[in-house]
């Protein structure tokens, strides 16, 4: 399944599996000891040397990772508590593994942000047990030379480290269209293929040719089919102001993680944020940024629209985005648990500390300031959203309807908050009860749903009952047939990555709001996506 437009190909290079645990081993002889430690010097210098040299060439996000690793592989203790296992003649691969799990171990026992770290260390060991027994290392290719990227899965913050000048496409085995890996590759351009099953497990071949609209895959590809390549996909420009055929205004807004997004948007004329994704700025963070920090790093985001409104999502930790300073423990289904909003509950003041960042970060630009919640289900959450936002002077206050429960209740929401805006990509596998991360699912997760667009429609007719604003911030914003019917639905705004808005733009001015409802009816009234798609279509082409 293609879910990030582009047509490339180029040399693969695999993602690793974990490195194995290394055999207890025969015991080392007296003579082979002293070399064996020397080994463990040599391999452990190595990787914090590599560590240090990617971190120094790491963009923001990676940075504080990587310095941290090398300072652990760079560790003195652990080092020793190598050097005394092999003198007691284990060999060095297993004594790395014992030293790091034990520190690994006494982290995790000390509980709280200390435990976090934990994760740094075994991630290090797994990089020393791989240069002493000739594995790859874990983690993103070290190499300067261009490549499509082969992984069976990729966590956010491994794409968000991607290269979009080295990694020139990317094919996952599992993952659907709305995971954020998909999404991450769509906001920074990278081709990507996803539910690929058997391009990581048994790669067919050295170079790989990728269509991320098609989701075509050419092992070794012939010269004359490398002849049709071209690397980015033509879109038409957009004038500034979305609208319909017949003069309809339906602004159309970017989806940021940074300020670097946020400039993107600003330039290719985006008429506002529509969702900021906090949580983007500390993925791979061990710590909670202050106050401070937070203020300096929203502000980045609201300079790029002096005047405009930007709506600031407070953090979607949780589920595939997990971040460490919140810790949300084991769960059996980590999509059902504690995620979004849901994390206020768990860590006392993370909420607020976070919107006394954003009021603050608010009253220092001229940003016009939205802030919502995101993974909402009860209208008693939204009331204490609102309260806390409302307390700091937050003038515009909503919710996301990511769950059913959300949509159906749309009513009571627009009784206690001023904007809804529809996260089609939770809604459609909260609907469709489908994880957004399996592959095998991906034709679940597909925001053409008919009772998908119904419950968009709920939510629609709330909305413009009230005159309260109704935003499409999912992916669903971005498919330019998709986004007509979202306007018949009711949406009175649609997000999206910057570089998806000329297209969008484009497909609006060809059809009238009336074309639109229509669509929008003969969606919500079809049986299935292929219904669905052929009957908007039919009217809207
Ligand atoms: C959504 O669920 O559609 C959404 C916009 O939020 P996220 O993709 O970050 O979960
Ligand atoms: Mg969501």
């Amino acid at each position: 399944m293609g879910v990030s437009p582009g047509r490339v190909a180029g040399r693969v290079v695999r993602m690793p599996g974990p490195v194995a645990e290394p055999p207890e081993g025969p015991e080392l002889a007296e003579d082979g000891r002293e070399p064996e430690s020397a080994r463990v010097a040599e391999a452990a210098g190595a990787v914090a040397e590599t560590l240090r040299s990617r971190a120094a060439r790491a963009g923001d996000t990676g940075r504080a990772i990587l310095e941290a690793g090398a300072a652990i592989a760079a560790d003195e203790d652990l080092r020793e508590a190598a050097r005394q296992r092999i003198h007691a003649g284990v060999p060095a691969p297993r004594a790395v593994w014992e030293a790091f799990g034990t520190a690994a171990d006494t982290l995790r026992g000390l509980g709280g942000r200390t435990a976090e770290r934990a994760a740094d260390i075994l991630d290090v060991r797994a990089r020393i047990v791989a240069h002493l027994t000739g594995q790859q290392p874990p983690g993103l290719p070290d190499t300067d030379e261009p490549y499509v990227l082969v992984a069976h899965d990729l966590a956010p913050a491994d794409t968000a480290l991607l290269d979009p000048a080295l990694c020139l496409a990317l094919v996952t085995e599992e993952g659907g269209p709305t995971s954020h890996t998909a999404i991450l590759a769509r906001g920074r351009g990278i081709p990507a293929v996803v539910a690929a099953r058997g391009a990581w497990t048994e790669p067919g071949g050295e170079t790989l040719l990728v269509d991320g609209s098609t989701g075509e895959l050419v092992w070794d590809p012939a010269p004359e089919q490398l002849a049709s390549l071209t690397e980015r996909v033509e879109v038409p420009p957009f004038d500034g102001a979305g609208r319909t055929s017949d003069g309809h205004r339906v602004p159309l807004l970017a989806n940021v993680g940074k300020a670097g997004d946020a400039e993107e948007g600003a330039r290719a004329l985006a008429e506002g944020v529509g969702l900021f994704r906090t949580e983007f700025c500390f993925l791979g963070r061990a710590e909670e940024p202050s106050v401070d920090e937070q203020i300096e790093i929203y502000r980045g985001v609201l300079a790029a629209f002096p005047g405009k409104r930007v709506v600031v999502r407070t953090l979607d930790a949780g589920s595939d985005k997990p971040l460490a300073f919140v810790p949300t423990g084991e769960e059996e289904n980590p999509a059902l648990g504690v995620r979004g909003l849901r994390t206020s509950w768990i860590v006392p003041g993370l909420l607020d500390r976070q919107l006394d960042a954003i009021a603050a970060a608010a009253a220092k630009e001229r940003a016009e300031v939205a802030v919502m919640a995101p993974m909402v289900a009860t209208v008693a959450e939204a009331v204490d959203f609102a309260e806390r936002a409302r307390a700091r002077g937050i003038a515009h206050v909503g919710v996301m309807i990511e769950t059913p429960s959300a949509a159906l209740l749309a009513d009571r929401l627009f009784q206690v908050i001023d904007f809804v805006s529809l996260g089609t990509n939770d809604l459609a596998q909260y609907t469709m009860a489908a994880d957004r991360l399996l592959g095998s699912l991906a034709a679940l997760n597909d925001p053409w749903q008919p009772a998908v667009v119904e419950l968009i429609g709920r939510a629609g007719s709330a909305g413009a009952a009230v005159g309260g604003g109704v935003g499409v911030c999912g992916e669903a914003a971005a498919d330019p047939l998709l986004a007509a019917v979202l306007v018949g639905a009711g949406a009175t705004s649609l997000s999206m990555a910057a570089r998806a808005i000329p297209a969008v733009a484009a497909q609006l001015r060809e059809v009238s709001l009336e074309q639109c409802r229509q669509a929008a009816a003969a969606v919500i009234a079809a049986r299935d996506t292929a219904e669905a798609r052929a009957a908007a279509a039919a009217i809207l082409r």
